[in-house]
């Protein structure tokens, strides 16, 4: 057992089974032996790899879109510039780098990091060396000013709580003990409210819900909403959550999520309509990273670095393919853009596929 198993093990023997969000929070962020809190998983030598580790495209487009919204809203001579679960740092500093030679759009600036880790700090200091980042680890404390916000696979790793719809209501999903190993089962069925608005499940079926994924969001829309602004939100999932989509990479292969837990990496995917939702009244615009990416621009940004060999992350052509192949991340990952209610959807996405508060009574199609 890992030294977090022995503890949670003990805590489970002391007072019965725990959620997955108990048990999701302490694997990846308990202070001493949580996942986050002990390395950088980053990369071919980590255990998995983001978009903005395959190529620095990614941080130069989003970061663009970020620079082309903040013009359309008139420049505001002062604004944050943040990011949720910035990893490595690498792709606010592709953002940086793209956006360098935009007039105003540093000077007027405030670089905000919302990181927990203490290690992965530690890495994004050295990598925006020269930018003078802060820190905060909760988005309550981001300040009251417009506010241009990424956040790429920031939500697949908070908390769920997972459920089965069983004839008696909704049966939770809990980790207990079994023959001393960590074992998931299902507490007995009850009501749920928060869950009352999902009768299309079916019985035996399965959906997550992320509670602290709300209250985020409505810190971040409320910044836009009130001073305006600009929210990037890239991860996997759908426009509803669907199925047991709980898992654990180590070493780029799927393991256990149970068997060695600190040590591998555990996400869910993304709910993005409830993501939508807790963002109202700000309007929310959503799309495919696939779709968003190549509005942006990425096949002649990609032609452009392979004609002139420069130290690229990898080969341009080939990972403009990844990023965007519906076989690849293109249509599994989702990005949903947070602006002010009544402003147009932001440059990549498309018209016609935003919930405000006039679509919540239906406009939203299928992305
Ligand atoms: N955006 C990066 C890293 C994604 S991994 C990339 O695309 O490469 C998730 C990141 O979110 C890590 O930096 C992790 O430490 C951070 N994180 C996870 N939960 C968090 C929380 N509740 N508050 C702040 N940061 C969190």
């Amino acid at each position: 057992m890992t030294p977090l198993a022995e503890l949670i093990a003990a805590r489970i023997r002391a007072s019965g089974p725990v959620s997955l969000a108990e048990y999701m929070a302490d694997c990846l962020m308990h202070p001493r032996f949580g996942y986050y809190a002990t390395r950088d998983p980053f990369g071919q030598a980590g255990d998995f790899t983001t978009a903005p580790e395959i190529s620095q495209m990614f941080g130069e487009l989003l970061g663009l879109c970020l620079a082309q919204s903040w013009l359309d809203q008139g420049a505001p001579a002062r604004f944050t510039l943040a990011e949720c679960g910035p990893g490595r740092g690498t792709l606010m500093a592709d953002v940086l780098r793209a956006t360098a030679r935009v007039p105003g759009f540093h000077a007027a600036a405030d670089l905000v990091l919302v990181e927990t880790s203490a290690t992965l700090r530690g890495i994004q200091a050295k990598t925006l060396a020269g930018h003078q980042p802060r820190w905060l680890s909760l988005v309550q404390d981001l300040p009251e000013a417009p506010l241009f916000l990424l956040a790429n696979e920031f939500f697949d790793a908070l908390p769920i709580r997972q459920f089965t719809r069983q004839s008696g209501g909704w049966a939770e999903t809990m980790v207990g003990l079994s023959d001393e190993a960590l074992t998931p089962g299902r507490a007995p069925p009850g009501p749920l409210a928060a869950l009352d608005h999902r009768q299309d499940i079916a019985e035996g079926r399965i959906v997550e819900i992320c509670p602290a994924a709300a209250p985020i969001m409505a810190e971040i829309s409320g910044r836009i909403g009130r001073h305006g602004g600009l929210a990037l939100i890239v991860d996997y999932g759908d426009w509803q959550s669907l199925g047991d989509t709980f898992q654990a990479m180590r070493d780029h292969a799927y393991v256990d999520p149970f068997a060695t837990p600190g040590e591998a990496d555990l996400t869910a995917h993304v709910d993005f309509a409830a993501l939508a939702r807790a963002a109202l009244p700000a309007a929310a615009s959503y799309t495919t990273q696939g779709a968003l990416l190549t509005a942006l621009g990425i096949g002649a940004r990609a032609q452009q670095l392979a004609a002139h060999p420069i130290a690229a992350r990898n080969d341009p052509l080939a990972a403009a393919r990844r990023l965007t192949d519906p076989a690849e991340m293109g249509t599994l990952f989702k990005a949903l853009a947070i602006h002010p209610a009544g402003s147009p959807p932001p440059a990549g996405f498309p018209i016609g596929n935003t919930m405000d508060q006039s679509a919540a009574r239906g406009g939203r199609d299928d992305a």
